[in-house]
């Protein structure tokens, strides 16, 4: 498994058009795309930084796992994302490793990409997600 890169980091927010405003407004970014991922009961704004994005999720349903991650931790940071050369591969791998997956095959991601998380249990308590665009 080689990681590439941060592809994105994933913040939760309770408002999305409020956080956008902020990022948009006070940070001076531009919001690129608004998505909702029926999948994760998401909806998505990104804003690029360079090589990096920023990508805010505001639950659309109180049991999907934004909802549950804002009810017991409130806002704020969610996971980070790097971008890896083969997410299969590199899955297999960190489970072959003895990390428990809560993806054990990649699904879809907003922005097309494959995607797949880490138990945050193994992880320094830090959700961790692969992506891939292939
Ligand atoms: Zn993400």
């Amino acid at each position: 498994m080689r990681i590439e890169r941060i592809e994105h980091i994933g913040i939760a927010v309770s408002n999305l058009d409020e956080a956008i405003r902020f990022y948009e407004k006070v940070l001076n970014l531009t919001c690129y795309s608004i998505e909702e991922v029926a999948d994760q009961k998401v909806r998505t704004a990104f804003f690029k930084i360079g090589e990096t994005k920023i990508e805010l999720l505001e639950s659309t349903d109180p049991e999907g796992p934004i909802g549950k991650f804002i009810e017991k931790k409130g806002e704020g940071i969610h996971h980070i994302a790097y971008q890896v050369d083969d997410i299969e591969q590199a899955l297999a791998e960190t489970e072959a490793k003895g990390v428990r997956l809560i993806d054990k095959s990649p699904r879809k991601g907003a922005e097309g990409l494959s995607i797949g998380f880490l138990h945050p249990k193994n992880t320094a308590g830090v959700l961790t997600e692969f992506c891939s665009n292939k």
